[in-house]
């Protein structure tokens, strides 16, 4: 077996970028030692929360704004060669806040949104309420961000994936990467749990478990455990999704809401803890009181994949010929996907981009 190009890992970071390449004719190998969607990927809320999660400005933020503004073609590409549906919602984000000080601040980030060019409406509790009139009079005030949205993270996983295919990829599941193979400074290929595979290029798309395949000295990414948890309800409690500091409530299809998210750093395992939950339903409860009547569903854990640089890891090794990384994406992978997919695939086609915000080598 020879590819031009083989991605490890089969979440969104990977299988974006597999979907770009293999749309330009590459041939191209994804492979993923457990199923697609295994990991992060599988257990995000799926929030495209741009304006929602930047209340400070950062150089993430002109990437982020970029990868959201592909959603809307790409969530009818998706479809139309796949048959999958990501369940996007161009239904904005509230983000909330409960106190004067919280407001304040939320007030603040609005200024140089909208000099960016960016829509935020700010509401006060009484107008969200007419909006919404199942949030409990404990939220004090809003903002409104229209173009901020969600899909569903597993779908758009697997869409990515199912397309790559349809273009000629091949997808290797239960088949777990154990070395990456060179000659003197140049990529040869991968050792896996099921032979070898020849290879020109290495992508490393392994999430929290990229640092082996990096080789490099202080770069490399670690766990980010969030629990999160998720019930339904016959009554609509909510039409558009609510966002605090890390905290938020997501309405889905089908009359789901998910609940998120608990953050522990260094954390490989991925128990459900009896104080994360608790947490968890607490504070929806406060806020949205009529989701104590809701049935309750399921609860799980994801570890989000943090780099050590605090900022996605996305180009090629400076010594190693053929080895690529896009990894580190923390709590923003989903919604950056697109624009780390088609950015990787112009870098390994050979073009000379850059785009602010990448930790790049
Ligand atoms: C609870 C939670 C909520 C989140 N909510 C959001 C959200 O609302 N919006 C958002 O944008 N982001 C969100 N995120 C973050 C987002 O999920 C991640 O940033 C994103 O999924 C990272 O994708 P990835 O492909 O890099 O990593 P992963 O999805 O972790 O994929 C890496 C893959 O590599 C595989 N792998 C590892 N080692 C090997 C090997 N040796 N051989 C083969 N395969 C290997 C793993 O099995 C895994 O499937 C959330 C994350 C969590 C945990």
């Amino acid at each position: 077996m020879n590819y031009d190009v083989i991605i490890i890992g089969g979440g969104v970071i990977g299988c974006s970028i597999a979907h770009y390449l293999s749309e330009r004719g590459a041939s191209v190998a994804v492979v993923e030692r457990h199923t697609l969607g295994a990991e992060a990927s599988g257990a995000a809320a799926g929030l495209l929360g741009v304006q929602a999660e930047w209340t400070m400005y950062d150089s993430l933020f002109q990437a982020a704004r970029k990868s959201r503004s592909m959603f809307p073609a790409l969530s009818v590409k998706l479809r139309d060669k796949t048959g999958i549906d990501i369940g996007y919602q161009s239904s904005g984000i509230y983000r909330i806040a409960c106190n004067e000080e919280t407001a304040q601040q939320l007030r603040e980030s609005v200024l140089w949104q909208q000099n960016l060019g960016e829509q935020a409406v700010i509401m006060t509790g009484e107008q969200l309420r007419d909006k919404e009139p199942a949030i409990s009079p404990f939220v004090h005030e809003a903002v409104y961000y229209p173009e901020d949205g969600h899909v569903i993270a597993h779908e758009l996983t697997r869409a990515f994936a199912y397309s790559a295919a349809a273009s000629g990829a091949t997808i290797y599941e239960e088949t777990e990467v154990l070395e990456i193979e060179r000659s003197g400074n140049t990529i040869t290929g991968v050792v896996t749990s099921r032979g070898r595979i020849s290879c020109a290029q290495v992508v490393v798309a392994a999430g929290s478990w990229s640092t082996p395949f990096l080789h490099m000295q202080h770069v490399g990414t670690y766990p980010v455990k969030g629990e999160v948890l998720s019930v339904t309800s016959y009554k609509s409690i909510l039409s558009v999704p609510i966002f605090e500091e890390g905290f938020y409530i997501v309405p889905k299809r089908g009359g789901r809401y998910i609940i998120g998210a608990t953050v522990t750093e260094g954390v490989y395992d991925k128990t459900v803890t009896m104080g994360g939950i608790q947490s968890l339903m607490q504070k929806a409860v406060a806020i949205l009181p009529a989701l104590q009547e809701a049935k309750w569903e399921r609860a799980w854990a994801g570890l989000r994949p943090q780099s050590k640089a605090g900022a996605p890891y996305m180009g090629r090794h400076p010594e190693i010929e053929g080895l690529y990384m896009c990894t580190g994406h923390y709590r923003n992978g989903i919604l950056l996907s697109p624009l780390a997919g088609r950015y990787m695939a112009d870098l390994l086609e050979g073009k000379s981009v850059r785009e602010e915000g990448f930790v790049c080598y």
